[in-house]
Order: structure tokens, then C-alpha cells, then sequence
């Protein structure tokens, strides 16, 4: 989970008039227009995993909103999410961190323990003692290590292979770029390790936290992170 910047573009505005409209009539707020512009605002990926490669996304509510209008159908309580997280969060994990407006990174820290052969484990560490920041670490946990059934033991498991792929793919791009010698050759791998921390990219939270955890050795690496 990282910050998401709610922009206002064409489309969101298109999908505030859906939604004044659904909430005037009591209508559905699951439109195109509200679900293009969802898609657009949180980058096409699950804001709560951060995986991209779902094939079914849904409008969640980010404060559940067992019908009260207001909730319902407000533009800032609407977040995209994968099947498999809205399922679980689903009314419960109340309150949780709003990543529309703080910064997550600044309040949990995202880790993977241990290597091959090892125990692997993916760790939430909660950095203040705040209750959104307690239940969003909840939260994590029950996404990654689903099992209330064995469905939700798979799409875990299979969300954990996700993860693990690309973050051994950007460990590759970073022990390339430390093995280059020339500026041109450092500058080609430069563009695909910006890629792979943007705000756009997968599992963003993870990567960041790797280049944080070992600053020492990368602070040349270490401008990247602010530029979302
Ligand atoms: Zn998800």
C-alpha cells in the first residue's frame, strides 16, 4: 500500500456527476464512468496489495458504508480493489489507514524475511501505535496469509508468487546497475529502476522499503523514492 494521489481530472468529474445523480435517484454507484476513473486514480492496481495482475477488480468502501447514503456514494470513500482484498476486508479492519491522504510508507514498513531455502515471510512492521495503523497491518497480513477457506489460501499464495517475482526482478535491475561501469550503461538501468519505484509500478511499497532498509549501499538509488 502507498499513497495515491486523487487527482481531478475529465474523468473523475465525470464520475462525481454519476455518483450525484445515483445518490439523487438511488441508483447504482458502480457506473462506467465512476469505474474508469477508479481505474485511472489508483493506477490499475489494488491499492490494498498493490498487485496488478488480478483479473477481477471492484469498487470498495474505503469506510463501510452499510447503507448510509453519504458513504455510499462520496467520491473519497470509493477505492479500487481486487476481488480478493475487498473480500476480506469487506465491513471489518475499521478504521483504516486513508492512503488517499497519508503516507503510508511513513507508517508501516513493508519487508520480505528471509531467501531461498529459508523461511520467507513478508513482514508489516506498524511504525506508530495509531488504530488505522494497527488495523491496516491486520489487514496485510490477512490479505497475504488468507485462511478462512481454501479458495482464499490460494489467491494468497498465489498473490505471495506475484510479489516474490517482482521483487526478485528489481533485486536483478539493482546488482546489474551496481556490476556497471560506464554512465551511459548505469543510465539505461537508471530509467528501468525509476520505472519500478513510481507510484504506477507493482508492489511499489516493497521495492522502496528494500532501497530504504539499505541506503548505504544504494544512496545513489536512494533520490528515486520521492519521485512518485
Ligand atoms: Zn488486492
Amino acid at each position: 500500500m502507498i499513497k495515491i494521489n486523487r487527482v481531478e481530472t475529465e474523468q473523475t468529474r465525470c464520475a462525481e456527476e454519476d455518483l450525484r445523480l445515483a445518490k439523487e435517484n438511488g441508483t447504482t454507484y458502480n457506473t462506467k464512468n465512476v469505474n474508469i476513473a477508479l481505474r485511472e486514480v489508483f493506477h490499475n492496481k489494488c491499492y490494498i496489495c498493490e498487485n496488478k495482475s488480478s483479473t477481477s477488480y471492484q469498487i470498495e468502501h474505503l469506510v463501510p458504508h452499510r447503507e448510509n447514503a453519504y458513504l455510499k456514494y462520496a467520491w473519497d470513500n470509493l477505492f479500487f480493489a481486487c476481488a480478493h482484498c475487498n473480500g476480506i476486508k469487506s465491513d471489518k479492519y475499521n478504521p483504516i489507514i486513508d492512503c488517499t491522504k497519508v503516507d503510508v510508507e511513513k507508517k508501516i514498513a513493508f519487508r520480505k524475511e528471509g531467501y531461498f531455502g529459508a523461511d520467507e515471510k513478508f513482514i508489516f512492521k506498524a511504525l506508530d501505535s495509531d488504530i488505522e495503523t494497527k488495523n491496516t497491518v491486520e489487514l496485510l497480513e490477512a490479505v497475504y496469509y488468507a485462511s478462512s477457506t481454501v479458495q482464499k489460501e490460494f489467491e494468497s499464495r498465489l498473490l505471495r508468487k506475484h510479489l516474490r517475482e517482482a521483487l526478485s526482478r528489481f533485486k536483478n535491475y539493482i546488482r546489474e546497475y551496481e556490476e556497471l561501469d560506464t554512465k551511459e550503461e548505469k543510465e539505461d538501468m537508471e530509467c528501468l529502476i525509476r520505472n519500478e519505484l513510481k507510484d504506477s509500478s507493482e508492489f511499489t511499497a516493497f521495492k522502496r522499503w528494500l532501497i530504504r532498509d539499505n541506503a548505504k549501499f544504494y544512496n545513489d538509488l536512494d533520490g528515486f523514492l520521492d519521485e512518485g
